[in-house]
């Protein structure tokens, strides 16, 4: 697309949005004046959809009226409740629906999916992550390395960037992988890098890790709903995510798992609960364990029902929009931002997210100068939520669902503004 650097431009591309009346059907947080924020902040915190208060409600109204008997009689009756969420999620991860279930948080399920993938011994001990992983995923595999015997020191293998340089390379990632890879036990990244929004190739990742005889498994905290993922077709492992960033379902709302079919039926270790045995025996209240085959044999606790209402309601939109036109739109809302960030030209401001657009989904980092946080302080005063991260990065998300070009427009104004 041949962008423009004007409001009129801007208003021309929302008007011929296909996806525009989607924001609509958002709340957008509202300032003092009451006039919305540009909210830029999706991949942190998605947005409340409209509809979200009346599938929760729905759920409340069961409990006051059915007590007990909702698990069965509900409207949506909650002992498969969790299974209505299926088909909507797996085709938002590109995944089969055994492969997928909501159940717990992320770091939960990190540690889940570890018990099963990470099975170090004396020559195979090795974890690969990036040196900038997010935090609460370092904290797992350190201590999933030490709850195995072995010193993070030794066995925690960092990918990093070049000096001078933000993005890890693909063909130094592949030089690890080709030197220490059978010493390599799991490798576990990021989908899209929280800091610098640099996207991996998964598919390309996983069969060199595999072809090593590591498992391969990712966290993707900020892809899902956010870029085009294929999961089964990737061949990885499994992969974990949270559904409050670009997925809307609300603060700390339960997290996705994704186990590739060929471990469905897998006799791997695991730490199970009531919800992962076998359905038709599971009020049997047996003595041996029976897993579903499949993401769901994961399974812990029966779920938080208000969770996942919230969360149906989020799927509900995804199904009807579709990744595909989410993924179009995103695209082209980046890309805009990106060219009128371009056009600042000062030196004080670097966008460090790949420029290529294979290589990121919405987000935009922008490193600033000196790491001079007051810029962002300033931009905030004027009504743009957007994060910080430390030590030097403005992050921004315009997230298709319910961002308009205007919204990237007025942005880059109040940050030119501010410079
Ligand atoms: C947001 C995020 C998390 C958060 O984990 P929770 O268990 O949901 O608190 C973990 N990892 C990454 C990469 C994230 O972006």
């Amino acid at each position: 697309m041949n962008y423009e650097n004007t409001a009129t431009f801007a208003t021309l591309k929302d008007t011929e949005d296909p996806l525009r009346s989607y924001r609509e059907r958002f709340h957008l947080p509202i300032k003092k004046d009451g006039t919305p924020h540009i909210y830029l902040c999706g991949n942190s915190l998605g947005l409340q959809s409209k509809s979200t208060r009346q599938y929760i409600e729905q759920e409340l109204l069961d409990w006051e009226k059915l007590g007990v008997e909702g698990h069965f009689h509900a409207r949506n009756p909650w002992m498969p409740y969790h299974e209505f969420l299926t088909k909507a999620m797996a085709n938002v991860v590109g995944a089969k629906p055994e492969e997928v279930v909501v159940m717990n948080t992320l770091s939960v399920n990190l540690h889940l999916m570890m018990v099963s993938f990470y099975q170090p011994d004396n020559e195979r001990f090795k974890i690969v992550i990036e040196s900038d992983a997010f935090p609460s995923d370092r904290y797992a595999v350190e201590s999933q390395i030490r709850f195995h015997g072995h010193d993070p020191r030794e066995a925690l293998l960092e990918i990093r960037p070049r000096e001078g340089e933000e993005l890890v390379r693909m063909e130094d990632l592949e030089a690890l992988i080709e030197r220490e890879g059978n010493q390599i036990a799991l490798i576990m990244l990021g989908g899209v890098n929280y800091y610098t929004g640099q996207v991996f190739d998964f598919k390309k990742i996983t069969s060199l890790g595999q072809a090593h005889g590591c498992k391969v498994g990712f966290d993707l905290a900020h892809a899902a709903g956010n870029l085009d993922l294929q999961l089964h077709d990737s061949g990885m492992d499994f992969a974990v995510w949270c559904t409050y960033k670009y997925l809307n379902s609300g603060p700390g709302s339960l997290g996705g798992c994704f186990v590739h079919e060929r471990h469905a039926r897998a006799d791997l270790p695991r730490f199970a609960g009531w919800w992962g045995h076998n359905k038709t025996t599971r009020f049997n209240m047996r003595h041996d364990f029976d897993p579903i085959p499949g993401a769901e044999g994961w399974q812990l606790s029966n779920p938080p029902i208000l969770s996942l209402a919230a969360i149906r309601a989020s799927l509900d939109i995804f199904e009807e929009v579709g990744m595909k036109k989410l993924n179009e739109k995103s695209s082209l809302l980046t890309g805009y931002m990106e060219f009128l960030l371009d056009e600042i030209q000062n030196e004080n401001i670097r966008i460090i997210t790949p420029r290529d657009p294979s290589q990121r989904g919405c987000q935009l980092s922008i490193q600033v100068k000196n790491a001079n946080k007051l810029l962002f302080e300033k931009i905030t005063e004027k009504g743009v939520i957007a994060d910080w991260r430390e030590p030097d990065v403005i992050r921004v998300a315009p997230v298709p669902l319910y961002n308009s070009y205007m919204d990237v427009f007025e942005f880059v104004e109040i940050l030119k503004a501010s410079l």
